[in-house]
């Protein structure tokens, strides 16, 4: 039996086309940033390639989660986004930011659990950064770069 796939997208910068979280201080301020998101709303747009890679990740019919560094607060305003711009995936399961690691460690924590509460299936990950966590059966692609192997790689699985 071919085991289960996972499909697991990042948002800003992998479907949404997200202003960069500006600095202070030489800091990251997440603060500032999820201000700037939470006043965009709908308005921010797509990322070039997300609706027709989305539209052949749903066609492919495998389970989608989004993970993102955004905090809980953000959840309304994320889940509005995804339905103005990706209905299909608006009802998806959501992992936001729910502590203070630096984010590549946050990623990679997040995907560790997906793994674990998913019975350890193959994850096709598409990200706007780097993947520093090595699980088996994780191949990760890099956003906007890859949305198009990625698709094919989402498709591939689901054949
Ligand atoms: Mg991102």
């Amino acid at each position: 039996m071919k085991p289960r796939t996972l499909v697991v997208l990042d948002i800003d910068g992998t479907l949404c086309a997200s202003p960069a979280v500006p600095e202070r201080r030489g800091d990251l301020d997440f603060r500032a940033w999820e201000r700037r998101i939470a006043a965009a709303g709908a308005d921010l747009p797509l990322v070039h390639g997300a609706a027709a890679g989305v539209a052949r990740v749903v066609e492919a019919g495998l389970p989608v989660a989004l993970v993102t560094a955004r905090r809980r607060t953000l959840e309304a305003a994320t889940r509005t986004w995804l339905a103005a711009h990706l209905p299909a995936l608006a009802a998806a399961p959501l992992r936001m930011r729910v502590c203070e690691l630096p984010s590549k460690a946050l990623r990679a924590a997040q995907l560790r659990t997906l793994h674990l509460e998913h019975e350890e299936p193959e994850l096709l990950v598409l990200d706007d950064g780097p993947i520093e966590v090595e699980l088996p059966g994780l191949r990760a692609f890099r956003a906007p770069a890859e949305w198009e192997a990625f698709a094919l790689a989402v498709a591939a699985a689901a054949w």
